[in-house]
């Protein structure tokens, strides 16, 4: 049986990789010489504990326990270096609290902290004012530019997957793929795993679903002095996360921030830390939906969040070296992701918004039946 898989992005890879194993003949076309997209331009986090209990914190597990699996061998840097959540205020305090005693039971990687604990687990964090920190210690994190590059070559090797780079598909059928080079492949089953691009296959399925894109800026200091140890949120945080959105103390937070500093709020600010294993500390980021997204970067709103980190997070070395911004595919209201047959062995798989890296591998696995139909 033969499989087509349209993207080499973490979510096509984690599919091809799914159908392979499987005991498909799989391969992947991807447009760019090398990935380019999403996957390449994030922070690395394989980050459950901003998925909510139930389903989806078990598919987050599930694709950590695959990224450790598949890093080991593939000799790919990882560090399990877990996560710390650090609170100033009463009102942060309370969605901690809230969180933890909604979640522990079957979170048993997740901790209060007393805060002369902080400092064991992270030598960045701001300790004056510091009123309580949840740390979780199932966060992994992985450099994405040098896994997305390294696990093509694994997965080419360990499952036999080719790979077509530099390759665009410009239309798709039932068993067959046509590319923009002339040829057409046959495959019993295509997947199409083409992220943000939502013009050029299905169009009118992709805008009828909703999807639609998001822009995050970021940056990159320089390499710190030593590693950081945990990696590092706050409060504005806990304003993302589908995994506080249910907590009834959340609202007085959101209401605070509002008043106090809306601007957060209006660009989809919070802020997230993580080194990389050259030292230097990827951060970020903005949030900002629609179809359309001005090219150009916006200084104003990467000074909000230099501004916001220097709340909770003191780093030896906080020169900016790179920017850039990352476009992602996101589904409306509570979709994870959006699977969809336009037709008989074509499936469409995508949307998973601001968790591809934690969601991907876990998610293929739970999507593919043994027969290797996606549903
Ligand atoms: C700035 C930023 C930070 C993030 N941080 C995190 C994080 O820390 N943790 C986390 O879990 N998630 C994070 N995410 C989300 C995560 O990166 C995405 O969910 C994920 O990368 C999406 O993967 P993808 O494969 O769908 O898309 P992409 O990585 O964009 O890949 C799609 C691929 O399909 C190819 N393609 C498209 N159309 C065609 C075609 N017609 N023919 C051939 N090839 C085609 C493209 O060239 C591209 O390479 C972040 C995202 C961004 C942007």
């Amino acid at each position: 049986m033969k499989a087509i898989v349209i993207g080499a992005g973490i979510v096509g890879l984690a599919t091809a990789r799914a159908l392979a194993s499987r005991g498909y003949s799989v391969t992947v076309i991807e447009r760019s010489r090398q990935a380019a997209g999403a996957s390449v331009r994030n922070f690395g986090m394989i980050w459950p504990v901003g998925q909510p209990a139930g389903p989806l914190y078990a598919t987050a597990m599930r694709s950590r326990a695959i990224w450790k699996e598949i890093c080991t061998e593939a000799g790919i840097w990882h560090q399990e270096n877990g996560s710390l959540h650090l609170a100033y205020h009463d009102d942060e305090q309370a969605v901690l609290e809230e969180f933890f005693a909604a979640n522990h039971a079957d979170r048993p990687s997740l901790a209060l902290l007393p805060k002369h604990q902080v400092r064991d687990k992270s030598s960045v964090a701001v300790l004056e004012g510091l009123q309580a920190a949840l740390w979780s210690s199932d966060e992994l994190i992985v450099d994405p530019r040098e896994a997305l590059l390294k696990l093509p070559a694994f997965l080419a090797e360990k499952y036999g997957i080719t790979f077509q780079f530099g390759v665009a598909a410009t239309r798709v059928r039932s068993g067959e793929v046509h590319t923009a080079d002339g040829h057409v492949h046959e495959a019993n089953t295509i997947v199409i795993c083409s992220g943000q691009d939502f013009e050029t296959l299905y169009p009118a399925v992709l805008a009828q679903s909703g999807i639609t894109r998001c822009k995050l800026q970021m940056m990159r200091t320089q390499a710190q002095p030593a590693n950081i140890g945990a990696s590092l949120c706050a409060g504005l945080t806990l304003t993302h996360y589908k995994s506080f959105a249910t907590l009834p103390s959340r609202a007085a937070l959101v209401n605070r921030f509002e008043k106090e500093s809306p601007e957060y709020l209006r660009h989809g600010i919070h802020v997230l830390v993580s080194q990389n294993q050259a030292g230097e500390i990827t951060l970020g980021d903005t949030h900002e939906y629609g179809l359309h997204h001005d090219p150009f970067d916006r200084t104003d709103l990467n000074q909000l969040v230099l501004r916001y980190l220097e709340t909770f997070c003191l780093l030896p070395n906080s020169e900016i070296q790179e920017s850039w911004h990352g476009l992602y595919a996101k589904m409306p209201g509570d979709h994870a992701w959006f699977l969809h047959h336009p037709e008989p062995g074509v499936t469409i798989l995508n949307g998973l918004g601001g968790a591809g890296m934690t969601l991907s591998f876990g998610m293929a696995e739970t999507c593919l039946s043994p027969d290797g139909t996606a549903s």
